[in-house]
């Protein structure tokens, strides 16, 4: 079969490779569509410590079951599913609370196990009977249903910011998971919606999204223009959805007291400390939480969201490529072009 295998850091190569073939319990699909994802980009540029070279990356997965392992009873052949990557053990202390995002033991396709980027993709045993693999809804195409995943993690996101009714939300990244981030909070009850991002462009493409206030932060100061429009008391929840210190800090200065600030992007691992006034969160009483992964039933959520229509996959869809295509997809992803960029293989 055909395969994009990062062979190591920045060399990745179209190769044919052995279909797998599934083992006990495992399943194995013919993959429809696989979303590129930004630690995809991440991944290629700098690997991952879960990553063993070569890998086949690309966790955003939908496909065609075609195979099943023995002792595979709930699937079936020809069954449209889209599976969730990360895998909980079931087992562990936080599992058992029922906190599956972190589990001790979590492994992840497409870093611990071969991805997406390829024609045919095995599901392992864990993932299977873990409830990692969902049908996908009828009228959803392969497409819409690989962005479940990104989906997932702003549903696992705005469960911790405990976004509700009434709320002001503001969101600082206008990518596709910040404008995820836009349409989830008023499907959950937001009043005002406030969107923030540093290039023009990407701020206009992302007026989709149905936001009350857009705020460019490349030309306007980020905390004095959100104190304005909340009367001087800042969101009720932020969500920064960027990898961005300069966010983080200026995020510290526009929560309400008692609200939530999710720091939901990462930053690079090499410079992770950033200033923090102490007294900010002293005299606010807010709270601070972080937010990097999803459990299966976040994908499950995510489907239904999207299938219901609450919110449209396809306008997140900016850009289709074949296999083949695969550089000038993560290329156009990189540059921030569009919003989800699809591989077909
Ligand atoms: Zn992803
Ligand atoms: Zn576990």
């Amino acid at each position: 079969m055909q395969a994009a295998v990062l062979e190591e850091k920045e060399k990745l190569e179209l190769k044919d490779i052995p279909k797998p073939i599934p083992e006990e319990g495992e399943i194995l699909i013919e993959v429809k569509s696989c979303a590129i994802c930004g630690t995809d980009i991440k991944v290629f540029h700098h690997g991952h410590k879960h990553i063993h070279f070569p890998r086949v990356t690309g966790h955003e997965v939908s496909g065609i079951i075609v195979a099943l392992g023995k002792n595979v009873e709930e699937y079936q052949k020809g069954e449209r599913v889209a599976v969730a990557p990360a895998i909980p053990c079931g087992k562990c202390y936080y599992c058992r609370r029922g906190i599956e995002a972190m589990c001790e033991n979590l492994t992840a396709i497409g870093y611990h196990y071969d991805g997406g980027f390829a024609q045919f993709m095995k599901v392992p045993r864990l993932a299977v009977s873990n409830g990692c693999v969902n049908p996908i809804p009828e009228n959803l195409s392969f497409q819409e249903a690989s962005l479940a995943e990104p989906l997932a993690c702003v549903i696992n996101g705005q469960e911790l910011s405990k976004t509700g009714l009434g709320d002001t939300v503001a969101i600082i990244g206008a990518g596709p998971i910040g404008c995820f981030h836009a349409e989830l909070a008023r499907i959950k009850g937001a009043k005002k919606v406030i969107l923030v991002e540093i290039s023009s462009a990407r701020l206009e493409k992302a007026k989709f999204t149905g936001s009350d206030v857009y705020i460019n932060s490349g030309k306007e100061n980020l905390p004095q223009r959100v104190l304005e429009e909340t009367k001087g008391r800042g969101a009720d929840k932020v969500i920064v959805a960027v990898g961005s210190k300069k966010a983080q800090e200026d995020s510290l200065k526009i929560v309400a007291k008692c609200g939530i600030l999710n720091f939901f992007g990462g930053l690079p691992k090499e410079d992770t400390i950033i200033n923090f006034d102490s007294n900010l969160l002293h005299y606010g009483e807010f709270y601070v939480v972080g937010t990097h992964g999803s459990a299966p039933r976040h994908n499950q959520l995510a489907l239904d969201i999207l299938a219901a229509g609450k919110i449209d996959a396809k306008a997140y869809i900016t850009e289709k490529f074949c296999l083949s295509e695969i550089k000038k997809g993560l290329k156009m992803a990189e540059d921030k072009k569009g919003l989800k960029i699809i591989i077909q293989p």
